[in-house]
């Protein structure tokens, strides 16, 4: 396991990026993709640093790199979604191309960072499609993506496509270490994240991390659950929780009783609550059903399997 300036893991994209930035052959488009909570963002920061720092080690000394860590390089920019936007904008992407056009003010070299590249809208990325093509010298595109399907094939196909890894065991528990996660969550975040770690770093937050274990000792078990509390847990909680994560967490709870059951019928029934629940984010956002009722039923529903 290696930790690059706080990245964990990934050492085969950064071994291969440096191995392409030596040999003087660097794609100028990289496209890091995988599953959300693995650390992309932070991979896609390490290379940057690496490429603009005057050494090219991300030696963390000299004025690149201190420029760099306070934020105020002037030859990187960040792209993101702003505040409350669904979409990356067009603009955001032409603000972007016109940044890479332009030479290096302290270097010759120019990064742009695009996070979550899936949010472009066609617009946005048809407009990125032009950059792509006719790239300019010393300039560097990372990419970060977390659900590929969503980038058009165009684009995918001018990048140059680095898969990123979940994480193994120990790795997600230094990235846990690393962001001062509480080692009594340790338990809680193995079941949201083992081998995605961030996506447990909500628990740092303290009333989220508190209801999601009330959350396990309430529905733990759900054929012993009182339900008259389950139902009151979701109304205070749901709306106000990654509501994504209450659902997987749920199933997570429940597979060791799927694994163990020997009835086939029962097996089945079990099964279904559970991809019932697997599905119940995406069918409430898609139908705007009510979020509370709906959990609760599913849940009822796993409840009765379980039961027999
Ligand atoms: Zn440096």
């Amino acid at each position: 396991m290696m930790e690059a300036e706080g990245v964990v893991g990934h050492e085969n994209v950064v071994r291969s990026f440096m191995h392409a930035l030596e040999s003087g052959r660097l794609h100028h488009a990289w496209l890091l993709h995988g599953p959300k909570g693995i650390g992309k963002t932070s991979l896609a920061m390490a290379l940057s640093r690496r490429y603009l720092c005057e050494s090219q080690r991300a030696c963390g000394y000299c004025h690149a790199c201190r420029m760099l860590q306070a934020g105020s390089h002037p030859d990187f920019l960040l792209v993101k979604a702003l505040e409350g936007k669904r979409d990356l904008a067009i603009g955001q992407v032409r603000t972007a191309l016109d940044f890479l056009a332009l030479s290096g003010r302290e270097s010759m070299r120019r990064v742009v960072l695009i996070d979550d590249a899936e949010r472009m809208n066609p617009q946005a990325s048809n407009a990125l499609l032009k950059g792509l093509e006719e790239p300019s010298a010393g300039s560097l595109l990372l990419l970060v993506c977390s659900e590929l399907m969503y980038l058009p094939a165009t684009v995918r196909s001018r990048c140059l496509m680095t898969p990123c890894a979940p994480l193994d065991e120990a790795a997600s528990l230094q990235v846990w270490e690393m962001m001062g996660l509480d080692a009594s969550l340790i338990p809680l975040a193995r079941m949201l994240g083992m081998g995605t770690p961030g996506r447990a770093a909500c628990l740092m937050d303290e009333r989220i991390a508190q209801a999601m274990q009330e959350w396990v000792e309430l529905a733990g078990h759900a054929a012993k659950a009182d339900v008259g509390r389950v139902e009151a847990w979701l109304r205070e909680n749901l709306a106000s929780l990654p509501a994504t994560l209450v659902a997987e967490l749920t199933v997570r709870m429940h597979l060791p009783y799927l694994e163990r059951e020997t009835d086939f019928q029962r097996q089945q029934r079990i099964a279904d609550a559970l991809q019932a629940l697997m599905r119940w984010p995406r069918d409430a956002v898609r139908h705007t059903l009510r979020r509370v009722p709906t959990f609760f039923a599913v849940f009822l529903q796993l409840r009765s399997a379980l039961r027999g």
